[in-house]
This record gives structure tokens, C-alpha cells and sequence, in this order.
């Protein structure tokens, strides 16, 4: 029995895009444990480390207790009170749009928090500050499977419902690693009655590999070719659904005949898989009632990213995968909330899902939120690397970074120091004023983490969930959405944002925005109906049968898409070269990816955990083949330098056959990875290619 004093909170883990529940026991005010939610739909009572320890990282000491200014450069960063920071980030950036117009000032953002703070953010931006440029580290993730959708689809819209995990007899992942990266999914696939075949694609023997039925390790960067030979395979041997086909997709005369160069042979020598193994996936999703395709990081990081997702968007489409239970062509996202991110931030799109370069959209938006519609840009916001370029050529004179770490993160980043001493002023928002980016900051203002504070993330399977805070925010820290309200004040545009009071509110205001959109859930009532029904997939709109609510519901199911005449359209392209193959001074293939369960990107939370520091190697290592090894001289353990163009970095060897000979691996957590990748960028997405560098290795 609950006593009197005992509370139950429950919250969406701010971790990963799963977007499990978690339930915190408050004892007479104060946190007595937290558990995963045993009713909720997505995680059905199970946690990964890191969920377990969602909360211990706010708690942590060394968390920024007040606003710090930089007074000089090269000068401390010393405690301010709130006021003073304000006042000093409104004069210091609208000095510099008064003297260098618009595009002078930018942000960069996160999917890591709320769906209502995202786009409060960026109303704030691009409406009250008048800014241009703005992007967010979604960019370094889920670009590419959103640029995919949108133009195969005709909106940014993944087609699963996690149940799916169970009702494939066919799952194929594509550079992905749910064993590691999203747990809790790959234990849906654990729960699959009926007996799948698990094909996984990934030049690396990843956990998910070796627990999967097939493991094809093909040669770093040849997926796009694989994908077009299956397809090849697929239409000439008329494994296909014709009638799907021509109901529901255009392009598929020319899509036949660009695949058709792609046999078997040739796919077989640049794949380096056996010819027979590329015929036998074929004919498995041919003789699959239900396949299922799964993409993460391995496709969308690559420098022809959207057209590798829509290569496995187009393997569902013309067999007619898709729209039915255990099937689809399905990305799984990132960050906690990238989904929100993708839909509301206001960077890339016009929030709401609406395009900046259309004037109707714009008119429309602006009647929603009854602003000037002259306030809405009338242009696109360059993307992230665009920002740093302009940033490095002395356009973009401000910035304003907001629980990100790009010195840490960004692709071949060592010059990320020097790029942001360019700038006349730099603002980082954060949890702790520690992070590689808050030291070089002129101006820091601390912020509360999820577990402090209110809104709503977007899952993987677009499943809306309730964030509620549990503790509060140390010292004078506060909620991201309570700083922009205090900004949005002293900028002079408050007004503007009368309406925009707490987070619930403004997902009123995002109800109306998604109306009659592919996202419309004007039928979610409120927040309580969130918690209630154990978050809800969008859409749900008005008039929806709240039974429905609950239902594990997919996406073209009526075999039609959101483009303008409902068919979905197949992309295909001519494959690039490699941006940096290997050669005879660089001659091993880096490939980088998430190490353990316990690490988090950065690691700026999950190494303020020390049972999740337990669970992984404190430093960086490189994950070298035997024979590589052998022939290099290097013992398991070695001290190794590990060097690119870029630069030379120090790692412990690990020896493993998890990586082939000619590959080595290194994880993405440590601050020595992205000092060697190589900067290629998709054309479409603007996507960093993380995946593959030339590098050599030596002993030290
Ligand atoms: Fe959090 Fe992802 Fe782990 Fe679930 S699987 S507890 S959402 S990090």
C-alpha cells in the first residue's frame, strides 16, 4: 500500500529514442529508488544501466549552480546572477545582428530535450531574435532517414510500431547494432514468437551479429551496392508484389533499369560477400510473409546516406513489405527526442512539419501562432557544418549552444577551438559548465536536466511521452524552457510568446500547429491523457477512437503515402567513390560506432555514473584484427598510436575478430575519435560520414 508520504513519478528516459518509462518512489519528498515502468508499452518493465541511472547525473556535484561570464578572453568564467546574464546575452547578440544583420548570429541544438522546449527555442530564434541559421546535433544522427522519408514518402515519417519487432518472420538490420545501442528493442526482437530469421548487415561481428541467424560482413561502404544487387535479384527473379507496385509507388521502370547493372558477380567482388549468401537474402525476403528492415547509424552516417536509407526503403516497397504487421522500412532513431527534433525545432523545416520556402505554409503558421508572418524566414537554415564553415569564414559572429558538445562530438573536430575563438561570443547552455564546449564559453547558463523539469519526447515508433520532474534544479540552475521565456522577455519580442507559459501550453500550441498534417494528434487531450494511455503514437487526431490510443499502430496500412498522389517514390543514384579510401600510407579503414550499453555519446552524463563507469574502459581503445595485429607487431593490450590525416591519437589495443583484417574500430564516446575522422557530408542530408577513415596504426 502507498503511505501518505510516498509519491510516484513517472518519466521518459532522456537517454536513447526507445523512450522507456520510468517510475521515481519519492519518500517523504526525496528519491527513494527508480524502476522501469512494468505497464508501459514501449520497455514493459525492463531498463538498460543507463535508465537505472537516468537521474544520478543531475545529482551530481560538480553541476553549474549559476550563470558564469567571461569577462575578458583568456580571462576566468566567473559567477553572474540572472539578470547580468541576460542582459549580457541580449546586448552582446543584438549588438552583433545591429552591426552584422541576421545570418550573423546561430544556434545549435539538441534532441535531448523536450519536444516544447525544442520549439520554444526555435520561435524564439527565428521569430523573436530574428535569426536565420540554426540546427541542432540531430543533424549528426537522424538527418538522412529524414531526408530519406520526405522524399520517398512525402513526409518525414518512420512506419513502425515497436510491435513489429515481434510479428516479422524476416528482420533485417542495416548497420545497426540494437544489442548495444537500444537494448530494450532488440529485447522485443527476443520476444518474437515466431522463430525470425535475423539477417544483420555490418562489416563488423557486432553483438547484434553474433547473436543474429546471418551475419554479412561486407566491405565498409558497399551497402548501397548490396541493397541495389538484392533489388536486382529481387525484380528479375519476379520475387516482387506488382500490384503494390503500381498502386502505390512511381519510378519503378527507372528504377529497374538502374539496378539492373548491379549483378550478382559485381556485387559479390565489391561487397566481399559470397555470391550465394547475397542470392539467399533475397530469396528469404522473397519467401518472408513478413520482413521487416531496420536502419540506424551504419547507413544514415555515410556520404551517400539518403540514398543507402532509401536503397532499404525501396527493397519494402517493391515487395510490398510495408503497411502490414512485421514489416517496413524502418529507421531507428537516435536521441531521446530527435523525433521532436525532426518535427517541431524550427531549424531545418518550418516547425509543425511546414517548409520555409512556401509562402501558404508560412501565412498558415504564422495564423497559428498569431504572429507577423514577415517574422518567419524566408529561407532555409544552413545546416550544422554550413554554421561552423560560416563561423570559420567570419559570417556567423554569435552562437548559442544548447546541451550539446560539438568540440567533443563534431567530425574531424580538432580545429573546432580555434573555429569558435573566431567568434565574438559564445553561449553554451548546459548541465555543467565542465563540457570541451562550456570551457571556451564567454557566457554559460545552467540548465535542468530532464528530470527536472516538463514535456513530452518522441520516440522511435513516434510515440508521444510524458517527461515530468522528479527533483529540482541545483542553485539557480533552471529549465531550458524558463531561460527562453526570461530571453524571450529581455529581447524585447515577450509578447510574441503570451501564450507560450509552460510546456503544456505549448503542446497546445503543437496540437494546432500539426492539424491535418501526416503528425496531427489534435486528438491527445493533454498531458494527463498522455500518462493515462502510456504515451501515444502520432497521429492521433481529433475525433480518433481513444481505444486506438493504445494500439500499437503502423503507418500505410492503406498502401497510401503523403506525397501529392499518394505513391511512394523510389530514389536510386549512381554509387560515389569512397571520400577517403585507403592507401598504401593509410591503409586500415576506421570504423567508429557506440561502444558499450553504458556510454552515452560524449559521455558527459553516463561518466558522472559511477556503476556505469564499471561497465566500460576508462580510456580510448582500438579494436584491431589478430592478423593486422600480428603483422604489426601489436599485442592484445598494447599501447598503440593511431594516426589519419587529420591527426595522431594514443589508444590500447584490443585484438579481436570482431573487426576483419584491414578494419580497425574505435567507439565514438572518447575524445580521441573524431580527432581522426574524415569531414565528407551527404549531399541531401548534410550528414556527417563518421563511418569510415583511413587510418595507420603503430606501436608506441
Ligand atoms: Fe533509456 Fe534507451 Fe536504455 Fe530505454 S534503452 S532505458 S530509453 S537508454
Amino acid at each position: 500500500m502507498t503511505s501518505m508520504a510516498e509519491e510516484v513519478i513517472r518519466t521518459t528516459c532522456s537517454y536513447c529514442s526507445t523512450g522507456c518509462n520510468l517510475e521515481a518512489h519519492l519518500q517523504d519528498g526525496k528519491l527513494a529508488s527508480l524502476r522501469p515502468a512494468a505497464d508501459y508499452p514501449v520497455n514493459l518493465g525492463k531498463s538498460c544501466p543507463k535508465g537505472f541511472h537516468l537521474l544520478t547525473p543531475f545529482q551530481s556535484p560538480d553541476r553549474a549552480l549559476t550563470p558564469l561570464l567571461r569577462r575578458e578572453r583568456g580571462g576566468p568564467l566567473q559567477p553572474v546572477e540572472w539578470d547580468v546574464a541576460l542582459d549580457t546575452f541580449v546586448s552582446r547578440f543584438q549588438g552583433i545582428l545591429r552591426r552584422h544583420g541576421p545570418e550573423s548570429v546561430a544556434f545549435l541544438s539538441s534532441g535531448q530535450i523536450p519536444t516544447e522546449e525544442m520549439a520554444f527555442l526555435g520561435a524564439l530564434a527565428k521569430f523573436g531574435m530574428g535569426l536565420v541559421h540554426c540546427d541542432g546535433n540531430t543533424r549528426q544522427c537522424m538527418a538522412t532517414a529524414a531526408v530519406a522519408y520526405k522524399q520517398a514518402f512525402g513526409f518525414d515519417a518512420p512506419p513502425l510500431s515497436y510491435k513489429d519487432f515481434e510479428e516479422s518472420d524476416l528482420l533485417v538490420f542495416v548497420g545497426a547494432n540494437p544489442v548495444i545501442a537500444h537494448p530494450i528493442m532488440w529485447n522485443r526482437v527476443k520476444m518474437n514468437p515466431h522463430n525470425p530469421t535475423i539477417v544483420v548487415i555490418d562489416p563488423r561481428r557486432t553483438k547484434t551479429a553474433e547473436a543474429a541467424s546471418i551475419h554479412l560482413a561486407l566491405n565498409p561502404k558497399s551497402d548501397l551496392t548490396l541493397l541495389y544487387a538484392l533489388a536486382n535479384i529481387l525484380i528479375q527473379e519476379g520475387w516482387i508484389d506488382r500490384g503494390f507496385i503500381e498502386r502505390s509507388t512511381e519510378g519503378f521502370e527507372e528504377f529497374r533499369t538502374h539496378v539492373s547493372s548491379f549483378g550478382l558477380e559485381m556485387a559479390a567482388a565489391e561487397t566481399g560477400l559470397q555470391s550465394s549468401a547475397i542470392l539467399d537474402l533475397a530469396r528469404r525476403i522473397h519467401e518472408s510473409k513478413a520482413a521487416s528492415f531496420w536502419w540506424t547509424m551504419g547507413a544514415n552516417q555515410s556520404h551517400q546516406a539518403v540514398r543507402t536509407a532509401q536503397g532499404i526503403i525501396n527493397l519494402a516497397l517493391i515487395t510490398g513489405h510495408i503497411g502490414r504487421p512485421g514489416t517496413g522500412a524502418n529507421s531507428i532513431t537516435g536521441q531521446a527526442n530527435a523525433m521532436g527534433s525532426r518535427l517541431y525545432s524550427n531549424t531545418t523545416s518550418l516547425m509543425g512539419g511546414y517548409d520555409f520556402l512556401n509562402e501558404s505554409h508560412r501565412l498558415h503558421v504564422a495564423g497559428i501562432l498569431g504572429i507577423d508572418p514577415e517574422t518567419i524566414p524566408r529561407q532555409n537554415s544552413w545546416p550544422y557544418h554550413r554554421i561552423l564553415q560560416g563561423v570559420k569564414e567570419g559570417v556567423i559572429k554569435g552562437l548559442w549552444i544548447l546541451a550539446t558538445n560539438p568540440v567533443h562530438s563534431w567530425i574531424d573536430k580538432s580545429s573546432m577551438p580555434e573555429v569558435f575563438g573566431r567568434l565574438e561570443f559564445l553561449v553554451v547552455q548546459d548541465l555543467y559548465a565542465s563540457t570541451d564546449t562550456a570551457q571556451l564559453a564567454d557566457l554559460f547558463l545552467p540548465g535542468a536536466g530532464s528530470g527536472e523539469k516538463n514535456g513530452t519526447f518522441i520516440n522511435s515508433e513516434r510515440r508521444i511521452g510524458i517527461v515530468q520532474k522528479i527533483l529540482d534544479p541545483p542553485g539557480q540552475a533552471l529549465p531550458d524552457f524558463e531561460i527562453f521565456r526570461r530571453i524571450a522577455q529581455a529581447w524585447g519580442c515577450g509578447p510574441m510568446f503570451r501564450e507560450w507559459t509552460s510546456p503544456e501550453a505549448v503542446f497546445q500550441i503543437l496540437k494546432r500547429l500539426s492539424a491535418g498534417q501526416p503528425c496531427d494528434i489534435t486528438g491527445i487531450r493533454d498531458y494527463s491523457m498522455l500518462l493515462e494511455k502510456g504515451g501515444i503514437q502520432w497521429p492521433f487526431p481529433a475525433g480518433s477512437d481513444p481505444r486506438e490510443a493504445t494500439a500499437a499502430r503502423r503507418l500505410f496500412t492503406s498502401g497510401r503515402f503523403f506525397t501529392a498522389n499518394g505513391k511512394a517514390r523510389l530514389h536510386y543514384e549512381d554509387i560515389a567513390p569512397l571520400p577517403e579510401a585507403p592507401d598504401a600510407q593509410f591503409p586500415l579503414i576506421l570504423l567508429t560506432g557506440r561502444g558499450s550499453v553504458a556510454q552515452w555519446h560524449t559521455q558527459t552524463r553516463t561518466n558522472r555514473v559511477k556503476m556505469l563507469r564499471n561497465l566500460y574502459p576508462a580510456q580510448a581503445y582500438v579494436q584491431v584484427n589478430p592478423r593486422d595485429a600480428a603483422s604489426l607487431g601489436i599485442g592484445d593490450g598494447d599501447p598503440v598510436k593511431v594516426s589519419s590525416r587529420r591527426g595522431e591519437i594514443e589508444a590500447q589495443a584490443t585484438l579481436t575478430e570482431e573487426v576483419s583484417p584491414g578494419q580497425v574500430f574505435m567507439a565514438m564516446h572518447y575524445f580521441e575519435t573524431n580527432l581522426l575522422t574524415f569531414p565528407a557530408f551527404d549531399p541531401y542530408s548534410a550528414e556527417p560520414s563518421y563511418k569510415l577513415a583511413a587510418v595507420k596504426l603503430a606501436r608506441k
